[in-house]
């Protein structure tokens, strides 16, 4: 283990590297709860970003990489160790290809491409943060996924920086090979979009893409301190036979059953723990309303969890990830 001091000295030797100790992880994430981090270093220059993580590496200490935040929860305690963004945010197109950084906003990949007529992305409008996360997890609503529009990424294996075909990236519903190697970083992906010509199709194209963050905005106010939803939905393959019996059909949707639906179930709308809240009109959304801690947070998801566990004998999953836990709850 290197000293903190000694490992400081050499991050802030780093060119292009921005380098803060004690920084409130709370200002970095959505749900605004979360205590400092002994360092945070952020770059856009991916030889900046080796650097760091190569320090980071050799010191011995805890690292994690964060994007916007919005998909985290971390601890009262904050993060003892070195927590990386990198935040390089390029989009270039070639005809109906796209390349964007890992560090871009993808709400910013969605404009940009609805605005040259490049079709596939649209769903995923109003979704937070960045694309190297959304690539991480896999993000999608209305059906979609960006893993449908994947070509390759380009990322750093601890090693070198390597290419993954889509294939290679393991896609799955919120999942893909990136979650399994918490280690590696993503710096860009390259995405195959459709060309539309007519005009009258590619201002239908924005249209579609405004109308769902207008219907987002109203679902999950901009100001909401929140990370969407908290748990993943469930594929109705994969329930046990006597839980999918349970589930009205009305309610599974491409073929997976809304964790809402269990959560509903179980009464969570409207329950609070301390000033964080499950929301009255859906029940995989907690909020916090102002004065929140992590502890409370993770005590509500925990008792959620329990209670369909013991009316349904299903685990849900957290789609949220957790940071700075050091209490058998991934890093
Ligand atoms: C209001 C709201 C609505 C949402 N709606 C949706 C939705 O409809 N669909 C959906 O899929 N998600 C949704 N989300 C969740 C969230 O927007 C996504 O998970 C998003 O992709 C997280 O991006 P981020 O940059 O904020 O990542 P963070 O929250 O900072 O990090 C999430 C994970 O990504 C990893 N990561 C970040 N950058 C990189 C990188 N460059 N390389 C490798 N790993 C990286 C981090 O280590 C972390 O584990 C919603 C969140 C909010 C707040």
């Amino acid at each position: 283990m290197v000293h903190t001091e000694e490992t400081l000295a050499r991050l802030t030797a780093i060119p292009e590297l921005t380098v803060l100790t004690h920084a409130p992880l709370s200002r970095y994430t959505r749900f605004a709860l979360g205590g400092p981090a002994d360092v945070y270093a952020e770059t856009a220059s991916v030889e900046a970003f080796i650097a760091a993580l190569t320090v980071a590496r050799a010191s011995g200490q805890n690292y994690v990489v964060i994007g916007g935040g919005t998909n985290l929860i971390v601890s009262d305690d904050g993060f003892r160790g070195i927590v990386l963004r990198f935040i390089a945010q390029r989009i270039l197109a070639a005809g109906n290809r796209v390349v964007a950084d890992g560090g871009a906003v993808l709400q910013d990949l969605i404009d940009f491409t609805v605005d040259r007529g490049l079709q596939g992305l649209e769903t995923l409008a109003g979704i937070p943060g960045s694309v190297g996360a959304a690539i991480y997890g896999n993000a999608g609503a209305y059906g979609h996924s960006i893993s449908e529009r994947v070509r390759t990424v380009r990322f750093y294996d601890g090693a070198g920086v390597r290419v993954f075909d889509n294939e290679a990236c393991e896609f799955h519903y919120r999942e893909s090979v990136f979650k399994r190697h918490k280690d590696w970083i993503i710096f860009s992906a390259e995405l195959v979009m459709d060309v539309i010509n007519a005009a009258a199709d590619a201002a239908a194209l924005r249209k579609t893409a405004d109308d769902i963050v207008k219907v987002r905005n109203e679902k999950f106010p901009v100001t909401m301190k929140c990370a969407g939803s908290i748990f993943k939905n469930l594929l109705v393959a994969q329930l046990p036979d006597a839980v999918a019996e349970r589930v009205p059909e009305r309610v599974v949707r491409e073929g997976k059953v809304p964790a809402a639906y269990f959560l509903e179930e179980v009464g969570a709308k409207g329950m609070t723990r301390g000033d964080i809240h499950v929301a009255t009109y859906h029940a995989n959304l907690l909020y916090n309303a102002g004065a929140g801690t992590a502890a409370d947070l993770r005590a509500l998801i925990a008792d959620l969890k329990a209670q369909v566990t013991e009316k349904f004998g299903i685990t849900l999953e957290e789609e949220v990830q957790y940071v700075g836990f050091h209490d058998g709850v991934r890093p």
